[in-house]
Formats: structure tokens, sequence, C-alpha cells
């Protein structure tokens, strides 16, 4: 069994992006990330902050619009309009989630297409779907980016998604499918989930759950991706038990420093792409 070392992976990805930041400044282009924030979510709050640190010790400008619940919904779509016709940003963010009293949905609709660097516009999903991929959500990129490192060919391979959110389930899978793969989706409903599970080459669980995934759960040498992040006094879990899981998988994910420490490099990366123009 070999541990994925999602923290080295990030640290030699943001170094080459340090290098294309400084050749972008260079041209004098700063990439730059606004970010909106509304409400007082304490999740959301960690969040931003740590996206904001990572944009300043990269050398990018990150740019913070906060809202609450006293505003209308359209004061927030007017700075996201302000914002896609703004030179010094190139990708915008609507921290998700709004509070419940706002349209979530049709408030990240007005993010353009070729500055929604969390990719969960419409358009970037679509492209997705259609195999035509352009601005692709951060954490799945970032699995696949793992992936990729530890050299694992995806082509053939049955890939289990368990998860089906927006955010990581359903884009892993549409990524993985449009590589090859032979992705099983599960989810919430799924019956007799663990023979499933056990048919997967490549195992991704998403549910946030923690140490839901046992060993039973596993095949033998298989490929296990833990995305969930689960606080449980103090402590953080995945949706894995890493204790049983890794002793039958060939390559595995810990948590934490597996899957999390690639998600805000990603999305770094996504900004990077789209100062160069070369989302476009
Ligand atoms: P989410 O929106 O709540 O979606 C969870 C998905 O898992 C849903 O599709 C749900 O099914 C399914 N599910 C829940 N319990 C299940 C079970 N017992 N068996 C099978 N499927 C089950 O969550 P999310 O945003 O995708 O996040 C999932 C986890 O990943 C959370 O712990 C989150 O904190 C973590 N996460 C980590 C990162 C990172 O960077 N490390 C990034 C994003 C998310 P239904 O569709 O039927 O409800």
């Amino acid at each position: 069994m070999k541990i994925i070392d999602g923290k080295l992976i990030a640290q030699e990805i943001r170094k080459n992006l340090k290098k294309e930041i400084d050749a972008l400044k260079n041209q004098e282009i700063t990439p730059g990330l606004g970010i909106i924030l509304v409400g007082n979510d304490p999740a959301s709050e960690i969040y931003v902050r740590n996206k904001m640190k990572a944009c300043k010790e990269l050398g990018l400008n990150a740019l913070l619009y906060r809202f609450d619940q006293t505003n209308r919904e359209e004061e927030i779509i007017d700075q996201i309009k302000q914002l896609n016709c703004d030179d010094r940003i190139h990708g915008i963010l609507v921290q998700s989630p709004l509070p419940s009293c706002f349209d979530e949905n049709h408030i990240i609709s007005y993010v353009a297409k070729e500055k929604d660097v969390d990719g969960f516009g419409l358009y970037n999903l679509g492209a997705l779907i259609s195999d035509q991929e352009h601005i692709i959500a951060a954490t799945p990129l970032g699995i696949l980016k793992m992936l990729e490192y530890e050299k694992v060919d995806v082509t053939g391979k049955h890939v289990v998604v368990v998860g089906a959110s927006l955010i990581v389930g359903r884009p892993m899978a549409m990524l993985l499918l449009n590589r090859g793969a032979t992705v099983t989706i599960a989810h919430d409903k799924t019956l007799n989930l663990a023979q499933i599970t056990q048919q997967a080459d490549i195992l991704i669980v998403a549910i946030g759950q923690a140490k839901f995934i046992t060993a039973e759960y596993v095949k033998e040498n298989a490929i296990v991706i833990d995305v969930g992040t689960n606080y449980i006094a103090g402590h953080l879990y995945g949706d894995v038990d890493f204790a049983s899981v890794s002793k039958k998988a060939s390559l595995i994910t810990p948590v934490p420093g597996g899957v999390g420490p690639m998600t805000i490099t990603m999305l770094l990366s996504n900004v990077v792409k789209q100062a160069k123009g070369k989302g476009d």
C-alpha cells in the first residue's frame, strides 16, 4: 500500500504556478480572484480566509466582497456584473452555501463563463458533460491531478464514485468518463452499496459520513480516494476508515493531507489559467 501525498503534490503544483504567476507579472498581469461571501457561516469564513491566504502566498490578487441577509439579491448580482467587466479579475467565486433566503443557483448564473473558476456554472458543467472541458471544479480536478501524478491509467478501469453532488461526485464521474473509465455513481438511495463498491478498481468517496467506508466495501488492491472532511470533537476524519481500508488498498489518500490540499491549489490554477487566457 502506498499513501498518495496530496500535500506534496499540491506543493509541487504551487511551485510551478508561482513561476507562471511571476512570468505573468513580468507582462504586467497579476492574476486576480474576486470572492463573494454572503452571511457569516463559520466554515465559509475559514474557507475564504484560506483561499485569500493562498492567493497572497502565491502573489495573486484576491478581493473580498461581503454581503449579508440585509442585502438584496440584486446587489450581489450587480457586484458580480461589475467583476465580470473588471480587467483585474480573472476568476469569480461565490462562496457556498449562501443563506437560504438567497437563490444560490440564480446568483451564480451571473458569473461570466470565462471567470467561473469554480466550474459550477451551467456552461462549464455542460462543457464537461459534452466532453469539451473548459473550467473544471477544483476538487475533482485535484483528484484527477493526483491520479495523473501517480501514473494511474484510468482507461477501461471501473471507477465507483460514492456521492453525487454537483461540486464533487458528478463532475468527478464525468471527468473520468471523458478519459475512458467505466463509471458508476452511487448515492444515498443506492441499494447494496457494498456489492457495487467491491467492484471498483478506483473508489472515490465523497459523502460526508465519517469512516463510513470500511474494508468490506473495498476490493483487494483498489485505489481509494477519500474526499470526506468530517470534524468530530475537533478532529478531522475522512469518509473512509483508513485503518482497515489501507490494509487492502494499493493506493490511498489520507485525511488530512490527501484531497484537501489539492482543492485550493486547483482553484488558484484555474485563476492563473484564465489570466493566461488559455481557458477561453
Ligand atoms: P453533499 O453535497 O452533501 O453530497 C453528498 C452526496 O453523498 C450526496 O449525493 C448523497 O446522496 C451521498 N450520500 C450521503 N450519504 C450516503 C451514503 N450513506 N451512501 C451513499 N451515498 C451517500 O456533499 P459534498 O459537498 O459532495 O461533500 C462530500 C464530502 O466531501 C463532505 O465531507 C465534504 O466536506 C467533503 N469535501 C471535501 C473537499 C476537499 O477539498 N477535501 C471538497 C468538497 C467536499 P443523495 O444525492 O442521495 O443525497
